[in-house]
């Protein structure tokens, strides 16, 4: 029997050791100790961590790599921010926002990251963004998975056309349901844009996806209503509230109702830990709130739970590398999620959770799934958030489509090692 591929002597995420990982006709063909067989290419992962692919989903591809565009965001504010994209949408051409994505998911891929749920702004007449990140989709399926969700910034109901806008871009084909209730006029408007976005969804069979209560008022209870119309209308496991920041600042005795009822419901959570600790709570003098929902509370009541970076170099934030370990990093300080429990669910939340959200067929790293890898220069993924370990290799269907050297440094210290690797730290056992 032969192999395209063997990866030998990796670490898993579940945490076993020493294992070849087969590859064949796209798909891992075999896990297992000591694969005795010939292969096209041999990789030597030296006891470090593969893990599946890293899964973005929540981010923002036709605003990616504008930062300056038409100036910056003075305030730092979602407001400003919002603003500022609002005037750099009339400017916006086809090609630029392509090249802009296609440079970003270069970047991605170099970072393992090989899938992106990317909501895209369809409050422009034109649709021109819609088009451009379609053009994407084709153009970086070979490498890369992108979903991409309607989404009205502006308004479903506050800006004018926005109902029809986001109509035409599901028939264009974009795939999921999006919204933003809390920025409609009233918060009358807001439940009934879920209603109707929600019922959208249930009639075409698509997934939801909605900026849901991405405030600071502890009022704002969207989720609620998105909990709701999902039971109504048979969606479970479809659909998905982003942010829920207002959950940080509601009562507890109501977020204690709450909570059930998303669990019921099967509404998936999605935190964007860099963004919320940035933009939320700005209106506060002191203490500041962090703003960043509740997921330790969530995951008691088994609720699905990930970690989006929504934004690069955008109007909303001027930082970001592609980096999904970055984002778990933040969640677990932001979190206050360092139990070793806790930290191992950080690296699930940018891999195996949110691959479920997005509904990701043949994703992990049993017999069967795509030969979709990432070999990380760590030993575990505690190590991997830790270091934002280097990738060393990225493998897509089987071949290796990027490549990064081991970070190692060379000292030049009488009586000390001559090199120092990061990855050599961590405690045994
Ligand atoms: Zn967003």
């Amino acid at each position: 029997m032969t192999f395209d591929l063997i990866i030998r002597n990796a670490a898993l995420p579940d945490g076993r050791t020493g294992l070849d990982i087969g590859v064949r006709g796209g798909r891992i063909a075999a896990v297992e100790r000591a694969i005795a067989a010939e292969a096209g290419r041999v990789v030597d992962a030296a006891g470090h961590l593969v893990s599946p692919p890293f899964v973005d989903v929540h981010f923002h591809m036709d605003a990616t790599l504008s930062l300056g565009l038409p100036r910056l965001n003075q305030s730092g504010t979602l407001l400003e921010g919002i603003a500022l994209w609002g005037e750099l949408k009339p400017l916006l051409t086809h090609e630029a926002v392509v090249e802009r994505a296609l440079r970003y998911c270069d970047l991605a891929v170099s970072q393992g990251l090989l899938a992106i749920r990317s909501h895209v702004d369809v409050c422009d007449d034109r649709l021109l963004a819609v088009d451009a990140l379609l053009e994407v989709k084709r153009k970086v399926a070979p490498y890369l998975d992108l979903q991409l969700v309607a989404f009205p910034q502006d308004g479903y109901y506050r800006s004018p056309g926005a109902v029809d806008n986001l109509k035409r871009a599901l028939d264009k084909g974009v795939e999921v349901v999006g919204g933003i209730p809390h920025f409609e006029r009233t918060m009358a408007d807001g439940a009934a844009s879920v209603r109707a976005l929600c019922e959208i969804a249930a009639e075409r069979g698509l997934r939801v996806d909605m900026h849901c209560d991405e405030t600071d008022d502890p009022l704002s209870r969207h989720v609620e209503t998105l909990a709701y119309e999902t039971q109504r209308l048979g969606l479970e496991g479809r659909v998905a509230g982003s942010h829920l920041t207002s959950m940080h600042s509601m009562d507890n005795y109501y977020v204690s109702k709450l909570l059930p009822l998303m669990a019921e419901a099967g509404v998936a959570a999605i935190a964007n830990p860099l963004i919320n600790i940035v933009i939320q709570g700005r209106h506060d003098t002191y203490p500041k709130r962090r703003g960043m929902t509740r997921i330790p509370e969530m995951r008691q009541y088994g609720i699905l739970c990930a970690f989006g970076h929504d934004c690069v170099m955008d109007p909303w934030y001027s930082l970001g590398q592609a980096d999904m370990l970055e984002v778990a990093a933040m969640a677990i300080h932001v979190g206050h999620m360092t139990s070793r429990e806790a930290m191992r669910f950080a690296f699930d939340a940018v891999t195996v959770n949110p691959a479920r959200i997005m509904g990701l067929e043949g994703y992990g790293l049993e017999v069967g799934c795509k030969a979709d890898l990432v070999l990380l220069q760590a030993k575990d993924p505690i190590e991997a958030i830790r270091l934002k370990a280097t990738r060393l290799a990225v493998v897509r269907g089987g071949r290796i489509i990027a490549e990064t050297p081991a970070r190692l440094s060379r000292l030049s210290l009488e009586g000390r090692p001559e090199t120092v690797d990061p990855a050599s730290y961590a405690p045994l056992g």
